[in-house]
């Protein structure tokens, strides 16, 4: 039985940066978003779907998805949403666990941006929470995406509250500081998921 530890954080908290230490510590990293854009890869099965309810109007000439269409589609027709989560959502799910069954570290972690929201804890044997404060969330994804705090603001407003996220956390990384501030925490958590692993 594989030993998985969620991660998960509001946007731009810091979970790419923190996972990236444990992968350099030779942990394995599922990434649910990566799986989910790689759902809608072209002639995948959840591609041909979308095709055959909306037509070539969803692809670009190259036969890729067009995904700015296809947002734009939902936001007008939000019905629309619950069909696209029927299909993609079990597809989904499936690669994630086939992933997690395939990491050979001596735990895996799972992360999600969505762990919470979208119930992946089901996978999780511990959750991880990756936490800043709101306003550093803020800043600190609209210098990296190069967009305005308002828009970093509707994204966070379609995730859960800061205060739920941190009611499912076992743990807690702190990254309200500077960079060089998680190593020592992540050296600490991985010697404490070691050992729970191979309990
Ligand atoms: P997430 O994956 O949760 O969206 P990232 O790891 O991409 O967040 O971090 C968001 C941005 O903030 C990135 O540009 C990253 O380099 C930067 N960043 C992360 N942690 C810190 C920190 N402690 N201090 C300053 N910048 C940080």
């Amino acid at each position: 039985m594989m030993y998985v530890v969620g991660v998960t954080g509001g946007i731009g908290s810091g979970k790419t940066t923190v996972t990236r230490l444990f992968e350099q510590l030779g942990v394995v990293v599922v990434d649910a978003d990566v799986i989910a854009r790689h759902i809608m890869d072209r002639g995948s099965p959840a591609m041909q779907a979308v095709q055959q309810r909306y037509g070539d109007q969803a692809l670009h000439t190259d036969g890729s998805l067009n995904r700015a269409w296809l947002r734009a589609h939902i936001f007008a027709h939000p019905e629309e949403k619950a069909w696209l989560n029927q299909l993609t959502h079990p597809l989904i799910r499936e690669q994630i666990l086939a992933q997690l069954q395939a990491a050979k570290s001596s735990y895996v972690i799972l992360s999600a941006p969505l762990l919470i929201e979208n119930g992946l804890q089901q996978f999780c044997q511990r959750v991880l929470v990756v936490d800043v404060d709101e306003a550093t969330q803020c800043h600190r994804t609209a210098n990296r995406d190069n967009v305005s705090s308002q828009q970093v603001k509707a994204v966070m407003a379609a995730q859960v509250s800061r205060e739920k996220r941190l009611e499912h956390a076992d743990d807690i990384i702190d990254n309200r500081g500077d960079v060089g501030n998680l190593q020592p925490q992540v050296q600490q958590l991985h010697q404490l998921y070691l050992r729970l692993a191979s309990q």
